[in-house]
């Protein structure tokens, strides 16, 4: 199911789930975690853009929502990541991709069943970097078959095996370098959140707002000890951190939240953006909240391989909220990393 729909505070919950391959690739128009990207538009964004702007080394793919809107047809938001262990800054990107629903690489009626023939005939398709799925110009100058975004994954991959490889039938490299650095791939699957999320929501604001005793508002949703417990947590951080553990609660496994123009639930009062710091979109429009990636994505991307290297509270993604076209470009859009705060730890 795609995510999105008419703007509305009900909230959609991501759960990643295996799936076979088949479903995961750009003509099911997928929602997806790790693996390669499953481009929308098949202009890729330039290599230099999927680099780290700390390292300068290629951001790996972390997840994909696909979330039509309106005019656009078609419409996905990507997010990669810097996970190398030895970055200091680990910065992340974000893209969006658009399309009409006539548009250059798919046909305008839906999407064959998964393992289907494709439907008519597309172009080839682009070059993809073997290793991470990018945009791939350079080849191996021996066999011409294996693809790379840059340097660093052509060496690598020599390194990982291509070297021994290289020139055998069937070979286009990047299979043993992917399956170490790529993230497990998984399917994002989009269901409603429960309505109890959205009265604790109104409940908390309400506690927010409340001068200790006069609750004419917190009725029948908490029962006297679940309030005595809120009451407790005094501070306002400490508040924040409760509520943020009672939403998540009800559905435990949660690895994204998605509400486009909503707000998004803050694992902390710390760093939390104000309007100012989240900067316009390229054609002036202001961007919104759309979706947040939640830590529990951490346990199952198996992190701990990559040396402890990633680590959010959650990833902020705010996009153009009129959701301007740049025809098969990607367009960057914003995201606001929260950490949790150290007392949290
Ligand atoms: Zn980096
Ligand atoms: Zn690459
Ligand atoms: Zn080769
Ligand atoms: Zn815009």
């Amino acid at each position: 199911m795609a995510a999105g729909g008419e703007a509305s505070s009900s909230v959609e919950l991501g759960f990643a789930e295996r799936a076979a391959p088949a479903r995961l690739v750009s003509s099911q128009f997928p929602s997806k975690v790790g693996g390669r990207p499953a481009w929308l538009s098949l202009q890729l964004p330039g290599p230099e853009l999927l680099r780290c702007g700390g390292c300068a080394q290629p951001l790996l793919f972390l997840l994909q929502v696909y979330a039509p809107r309106g005019r656009a047809f078609h419409r996905a938001l990507l997010l990669f990541c810097c996970a190398l262990p030895a970055c200091s800054s680990r910065r992340f990107a974000v893209f969006r991709s658009q399309l009409g629903r006539t548009n250059d690489f798919y046909p305008a009626d839906p999407p064959p069943e998964p393992g289907s023939e494709p439907g008519p005939a597309s172009s080839p398709g682009p070059r993809l970097c073997c290793v991470c799925g990018a945009s791939g110009p350079k080849s191996c100058s021996r066999c011409r078959r294996a693809h790379y975004c840059g340097k660093e994954h052509q060496s690598a991959d020599w390194r990982a095996g291509h070297r021994a490889e290289c020139g055998r039938p069937g070979d286009a490299g990047g299979s043993l370098l992917s399956l170490n650095i790529l993230f497990p791939e998984l399917e994002l699957v989009m269901e409603l959140e429960d309505s109890e999320g959205q009265k604790l929501e109104d409940l908390t604001e309400c506690l927010e707002s409340l001068s200790a005793a006069d609750s004419d508002c917190v009725t029948e949703a908490l029962d006297e000890q679940e309030l005595e417990a809120m009451a407790k947590h005094e501070t306002k951080e400490d508040r924040i951190f409760a509520h943020f553990k009672r939403r998540i609660a009800l559905a435990p496994d949660q690895v994204l939240r998605y509400c486009r123009g909503g707000s998004p639930l803050w694992v902390s009062g710390e760093n939390i953006p104000l309007d100012i710091d989240i900067p316009n979109c390229s054609c002036g429009a202001m961007r919104e909240f759309e979706f947040q990636v939640m830590p529990q994505l951490l346990n199952q991307l198996k992190v701990d391989r990559l040396g402890e290297s990633l680590d959010w509270g959650t990833l902020v993604v705010y996009t153009c909220e009129q959701s301007c076209d740049h025809g098969n470009e990607y367009s960057p859009e914003f995201l606001w990393k929260q950490d949790f705060s150290a007392d949290q730890l």
